[in-house]
């Protein structure tokens, strides 16, 4: 049998505060349900995205995956898009914002990072404060495509850790940067990018595992030429993969 209270209920004693309560609970439920509509309006774009090999809506998808990443990356698991190609496609979509900027940048005041990784177990290059130097002394790829970097007017660090990237930056202050590394130190570095507003772009190793990396030389170069009137290319005499 129902209840009757002698008296009427109310929240905060008045039908004012009633009425606003209610309305800030539509409104939440409102946003609730804008923010679930743009976590699967995002996760079909991108599942098509990187199924077509093709970016639908860039512009749109890297501002409203700022805030949507973690519901993102769980339904992009579920139709079958693993971690690894999530971030690989996270990190085209920031090359793809970032190519024009860098190609405006003069190549005298941009700097590329590699790994130290990328060497092979037998490097002789000695460690300074600027990372390690490298004599091209053929045992790896990097001899090859270090000078002619230089040569266009590239600054160029092999470093040991990603706390050189800082430091270097801090010290000859360029105004964009070539990220190289494994997927995982790639989404990291253009992440450092972002926070002390460096124009960053990432390169990703064919290899993972710390020790004797590969990548592929000549995308490096190709990303490295963007904007330049002349592209570099590797050194023939130095070529080891
Ligand atoms: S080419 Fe450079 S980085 Fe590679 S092993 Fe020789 S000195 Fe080391």
């Amino acid at each position: 049998m129902p209840v009757t209270l002698p008296f009427e209920v109310t929240l905060f004693g008045s039908p004012f505060w009633d009425n606003l309560a209610l309305l800030i609970g539509q409104i939440l439920l409102i946003l609730i349900l804008v923010w679930v509509v743009f976590v699967l309006v995002m996760v079909v774009l991108i599942v098509l995205s990187i199924k077509r090999k093709h970016l639908y809506f860039p512009m749109l998808l890297r501002p409203v995956l700022a805030f949507t990443e973690g519901a993102v990356a769980t339904g992009c698991q579920v139709l079958g898009v693993d971690s690894g190609q999530l971030m690989e496609f996270l990190i085209r979509i920031d090359n793809d914002m970032n190519t024009t900027m860098f190609a405006a940048v003069p190549v005298e005041s941009r700097a590329v990072f590699f790994p130290h990784c990328l060497r092979s177990a037998k490097c002789p290059a000695r460690l300074t404060p600027d990372g390690l130097k490298c004599i091209s002394c053929g045992r790896c790829g990097l001899g090859s495509v270090i000078p002619p970097l230089e040569d266009a007017g590239y600054l160029t660090f092999l470093i040991p850790g990603s706390t050189f990237v800082k430091r270097m930056v801090k010290k000859y202050r360029p105004q964009a940067m070539i990220g190289v590394g494994c997927i995982v130190e790639v989404k990291e570095g253009l992440e450092l990018g972002k926070r002390i507003h460096m124009i960053t772009l990432g390169v990703v190793t064919k290899t993972d595992g710390c020790v004797e990396t590969t990548m592929d030389w000549d995308e490096l170069l190709e990303v490295a030429s963007i904007g330049l009137a002349e592209p570099i290319v590797r050194r023939e005499e130095e070529r080891k993969e």
